[in-house]
């Protein structure tokens, strides 16, 4: 079975748009997220772009600060300072990776928690921790969306991730943790990887590493769920998962692309939402 991140993504988007015309309705109030773009890495641009023509298309406005040449500290920091103070704006996405030089945990503890809606900062995390989740970060979010609405079995799960981001690994195995699922992460140190991804119900990738796991490496029957999207040499994308070797074994997988990239964008529509949806309610 393939986990089709696209069909899946298009259904969050689809709730996203009836939520944010029922928003509009109720408080008047039409949400908008404000993207911060630094330096010029051309995947990135690529990311923002789309991020804001998904947007464009559920109804949610969006301003861009677009930085080609760089910013300093200072200035990133007066920036998502504004964008802080500003009430029209209800998410912040701070585009990573930052180029050399800024802090990424000093930049993204720089975003006000309401507004973060990446889901990555300390506060946000910290609840995620302590069962209390506010804002999800996206793609652990999105591969969370994506294993439900094919009705994976997360509890008593034997579920491992590969890789320990702040971004991807960390957060997702918490939430399946939350899932009752029995979680190991695995990452550069873990003594002999296939040993532990065989063992796997559930098996989460987000390594950068392309096609790091072969069909061999995973259990018969298990669910593969690929974050990874890496640049061929000859141009074109991959997973983390060699699918060809993998899909024969597993009883679903998601594919690259068109897994779990564009459930991450549909999530943080999803979350630039529930910004809004919590600002108006606390007024
Ligand atoms: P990071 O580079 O921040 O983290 C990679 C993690 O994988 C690290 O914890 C690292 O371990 C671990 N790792 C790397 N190589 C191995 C290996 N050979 N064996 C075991 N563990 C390994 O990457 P991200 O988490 O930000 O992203 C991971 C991938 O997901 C990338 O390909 C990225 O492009 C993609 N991505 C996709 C998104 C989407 O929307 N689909 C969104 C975000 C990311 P250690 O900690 O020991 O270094």
């Amino acid at each position: 079975m393939i986990l089709d991140g696209k069909l899946v993504a298009q259904k969050v988007l689809d709730e996203v748009r009836a939520g944010v015309a029922r928003l509009r309705e109720a408080a008047g109030v039409t949400p908008k997220l404000a993207v911060v773009l630094v330096g010029d890495f051309a995947p990135s641009q690529i990311y923002v772009g789309n991020k804001m023509k998904a947007a464009a298309a559920v109804g949610i406005l969006s301003e861009d600060h677009i930085h080609p040449g760089g910013l300093d500290r200072s200035a990133l920091l007066a920036l998502l300072g504004r964008l802080n103070a500003d009430p029209a704006v209800h998410g912040i996405l701070l585009q990573l990776p930052l180029p050399g030089g800024l802090d990424e945990s000093e930049m993204i503890g720089a975003i006000a928690p309401e507004k973060d809606v990446d889901g990555l900062h300390p506060a946000n995390l910290g609840a995620l921790l302590a069962g209390t989740p506010t804002v999800v970060p996206c793609t652990p979010a999105g591969c969370m969306e994506l294993l439900d609405h094919y009705g994976a079995k997360l509890e008593g799960a034997e579920a491992v991730v590969v890789g320990r981001s702040r971004l991807v690994g960390k957060p997702l195995a918490q939430l399946l943790l939350a899932r009752h699922a029995t979680v190991t992460t695995c990452h550069t140190r873990t003594r002999d990887l296939a040993a532990h991804t065989r063992r796997a119900d559930v098996l989460c990738v987000a390594a950068g590493r392309a096609r790091m796991i072969s069909g061999d490496m995973v259990k018969e029957g298990a669910w593969v769920v690929d974050v990874g999207i890496n640049r061929l040499e000859t141009g074109k994308l991959a997973g983390d998962v060699d699918f060809e070797s993998t899909a024969p074994r597993a009883h679903a997988i998601t594919p690259v692309p068109g897994g779990v990239g564009p459930m991450t964008v549909a999530m943080l529509l999803r979350n630039t939402l529930a910004a809004a949806e919590r600002r108006a309610a606390r007024r």
